[in-house]
């Protein structure tokens, strides 16, 4: 699937299946998108591939207080996606909206529903929990291990030489 900002100098594409697709009702989330609920795709840090321009990331207080660090487009400034404390940079949160095709990651979960504005009314069925949830319990099959790879991943390129200095 591809995505982009709105002047079109971000674009990006994912690839595969998102690990888990989370509308997040909380107040947080409320402010930042100006509207009732955020929807986040999260996908491996490198499964997300910028194929034009480079977003901007620009730090963003958050509930936990630990911060959040959201890649905006540099010129029009919409948020593509994030990094959480909690899940850290292994993981970025896609904003589902700036998909091209926005109807294939419906939600998996709905959180924080404790500060659900009541009109917003969940399909029957819909699963949904107060404030968070036991990750072992609720992600699909192989989404653990692919984050698991993926933070190996980031700690091999951590540890490898730079190749730009010699001195490394
Ligand atoms: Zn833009």
């Amino acid at each position: 699937m591809e995505g982009g900002c709105g002047c079109g100098r971000l674009r990006y594409r994912v690839e595969g299946a998102p690990l888990i697709v989370h509308a997040c009702h909380c107040t947080w989330c409320q402010r930042e998108t100006g509207t009732v609920h955020a929807l986040n795709a999260l996908y491996e840090a490198d499964h997300v591939v910028h194929t034009a321009g480079e977003p901007e990331i620009v730090y963003t207080p958050s509930a936990s207080g630990r911060g959040q660090l959201i890649a905006r487009c540099p010129a029009c400034k919409v948020a593509i996606w994030s990094n959480y404390a909690q899940a850290g940079p292994a993981v970025r949160f896609v904003r589902v909206g700036t998909l091209d095709t926005p109807g294939r990651c419906p939600p998996d979960i709905h959180i924080y529903t404790s500060t659900k504005l009541p009109w917003v009314v969940l399909p029957p069925g819909a699963k949904a929990v107060a404030e968070f949830y036991d990750v072992a319990a609720v992600w699909p099959a192989g989404s653990r291990d692919r984050v698991r790879a993926m933070r190996q991943r980031l700690r091999e390129q951590a540890a490898a030489p730079d190749p730009a200095d010699p001195g490394s």
